[in-house]
């Protein structure tokens, strides 16, 4: 499909962010920034270290509020709603893939998978029948029943994947997913995400520091000194 015809499911709106500094002082991380998502791309998201792309992540994910700005996804004005509301939509609406894959050490790699599907209280056996679907499809069969300390990280990383699927999601966004990985297991990584997000038709938002990987993208947006440096045209 042509992006031009895509749908856009997310839309941000002179988004800033500023974080306290001592008693009468803020560090301005995010300065008003406006960018769009569309159903079914893959948007990368790049900058130097410490520029807000974490920031701003977890506020396209509505993980974070902002200091000023709104957030749309899929016609809902995301920071309108209350804490509890917000985890709800946030569940149901976005998954997640960070760069430490913040699985729970006491779980199998299956109960992780399911946990965002047993949380929205979905049909525990149905739960289940798809999160070992998921851990086939990242190619982590035989380790369903393993914890998390007993996998790679390369194989963290694939089940933090496969939980950020599980309730089908209208987004996933990764924050430099493969950061903590070696080479191989780094290629390994994104190759499977990408093919995965690809075959899912799944709008996919990944933060990173690879410029191969970034070049793969539908579409790039750099930021520089809190602020999008290459305007928010789509489909480049
Ligand atoms: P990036 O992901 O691009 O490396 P971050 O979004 O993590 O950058 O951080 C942007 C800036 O905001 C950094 O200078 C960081 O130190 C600061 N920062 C991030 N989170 C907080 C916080 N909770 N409190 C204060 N400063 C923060
Ligand atoms: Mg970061």
């Amino acid at each position: 499909m042509q992006p031009s015809k895509r749908k856009r499911i997310l839309f941000a709106e002179q988004i800033r962010k500023s974080y306290p500094m001592g008693r009468s002082s803020e560090l301005k991380v995010l300065k008003g920034i406006d960018m769009e998502i569309l159903q079914g791309e893959i948007l990368a998201i790049v900058g130097p270290s410490g520029v807000g792309k974490s920031t701003l992540l977890h506020i396209l994910g509505a993980l974070d509020r902002p200091t000023l700005g709104r957030v749309i996804i899929d016609s809902t004005d995301v920071f309108s709603m209350s804490d509890h509301q917000l985890a709800h939509f946030r569940n149901r609406t976005v998954g997640f893939v960070f760069q430490f894959h913040h699985l729970l050490p006491e779980f199998t790699a299956l109960e992780n998978v399911v946990m965002p599907g047993l949380i929205a209280r979905r049909n525990t056996r149905a739960v289940y029948d798809r999160g070992r679907r998921l851990l086939e499809e990242v190619g982590l069969e035989k380790r369903m029943e393993h914890k998390p300390r007993e996998l790679s990280g390369g194989e963290q990383q694939r089940v933090a994947f496969a939980r950020s699927l599980l309730n089908d999601p209208m987004m996933v966004l990764a924050d430099e997913p493969s950061g903590n990985l070696d080479l191989t297991n780094s290629q390994a990584l994104n190759e499977l995400m990408w093919e995965l997000a690809r075959k899912k038709n799944k709008t996919f938002v990944v933060v990173t520091h690879n410029k191969e990987l970034a070049a793969r993208a539908d579409r790039i947006v750099e930021l520089y000194d809190g602020r999008v440096k290459n305007g928010v045209a789509s489909g480049a």
